[in-house]
């Protein structure tokens, strides 16, 4: 059996367009796995650090870790799962079950995990194998659409909330104002804090207004500690895949504050003045992936507090363009490829 889908033969600079619409023969289903027809797959900004190589030389794969599609077929050992059924897939493809950290429901943190579309074919495709045991089955009620977008960007802006452990009504500050932060805003909001956005770009300063931010900020109209040190900030999550606003933030949170990195890639370098941006028991942590536990909480959560994504759909065609725009800070909300 064949699917179309965007190839990656080896990662180049997106203006390149390194992605190639192709035939592929899937392989035979292996006894846990399940071949879904894909519906819809979102666009993230992991896949742009895959497509250019940023995580490391990887050839020959089909990006998308955002997908949402229909049980086909299923492997000889799937018992909890139904043709016909909808899923969703994600970033965690699989990992070992056995290893400390697995078996101390740390399981984002293992070893020897494997990726959808990094070490496995993921979501820019008609059709994906998956492994049963990390699918999710989805809420009724939103659109595949509008699901995709939080199996991931959603997501890892649900752990890089949790970890913060926000005193109730707290300010927070997020960097950065793409897929993962439109819908973590949101959640914020919901959680009854006040939230402040920081981004160079203006239409997504006047988005994150729409969507409910107590204030917004452009680094281009001033230094970002001298504008924001009276704004009582407790906390900050960077979206930005830069060292920069790592930094600002640092600075800028209260005593005891959290600064958490929601990015799997940043450019620059960290420098930590210790007494303006870490003393006071000051915290920066990252954060990876999420686990499965974690992704069950944010569905319920995201259906039960009604966060949608603002998204554009695009054709599977158009995916080398849509990687541009997410490069360029173009993109409003998210895109997500319709099949
Ligand atoms: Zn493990
Ligand atoms: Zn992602």
């Amino acid at each position: 059996m064949k699917t179309k889908a965007a190839f990656l033969e080896k990662p180049g600079k997106i203006e390149e367009k390194p992605l190639k619409i192709k035939e592929l023969e899937l392989p035979e289903l292996r006894e846990n796995e399940v071949l879904i027809k894909v519906n819809a797959c979102g666009v993230c900004r992991t896949d742009l650090h895959v497509v250019e190589g940023e995580l490391g030389d990887v050839n020959n794969i089909v990006p998308g870790h955002e997908v949402v599609g229909i049980i086909e077929r299923l492997g000889k050992e799937v018992k909890d799962k139904k043709i016909g059924s909808k899923v969703g897939v994600a970033w965690l493809y699989s990992s070992c079950g056995s290893c400390e950290y697995c078996l101390s429901g740390r399981e984002n943190l293992c070893q020897n995990k494997r990726f959808t579309g990094f070490s496995k074919n993921g979501g820019y495709s008609e059709y994906i194998i998956a492994d049963s045991r990390f699918i999710f089955n989805l809420p009724a009620g939103l659109k595949d659409e509008e699901i995709a977008p939080l199996l991931c960007s959603g997501a890892i802006g649900y752990r890089s909330f949790k970890l913060l452990h926000a005193s109730p009504g707290s300010t927070i500050a997020m960097f950065g104002f793409g897929g993962s932060a439109h819908l973590t805003l949101q959640l914020a909001k919901k959680f009854g804090h006040k939230v402040i956005i920081v981004s160079r770009n203006e239409n997504h300063l006047k988005l994150a207004s729409e969507l409910g931010a107590d204030f917004t900020f452009s680094p281009k109209n001033g230094n970002v500690y001298e504008n924001l040190r009276d704004k009582d900030i407790e906390d900050a999550i960077i979206f930005a895949p830069s060292a920069i606003p790592i930094m600002n933030a640092l600075q800028i949170i209260k005593p005891g504050g959290k600064v958490v990195v929601a990015g799997i890639h940043i450019d620059g370098e960290i420098k930590i003045d210790y007494d303006s941006q870490l003393f006071h028991e000051k915290t920066l942590l990252s954060v990876e992936s999420y686990t499965r536990e974690d992704m069950l909480e944010y569905l319920r959560l995201a259906t039960n507090l009604d966060i949608k994504p603002l998204y554009t759909d695009i054709k599977l065609e158009d995916a080398n363009s849509a990687l541009a725009e997410l490069k360029n800070s173009e993109v409003m909300g998210v895109k997500v490829i319709k099949f």
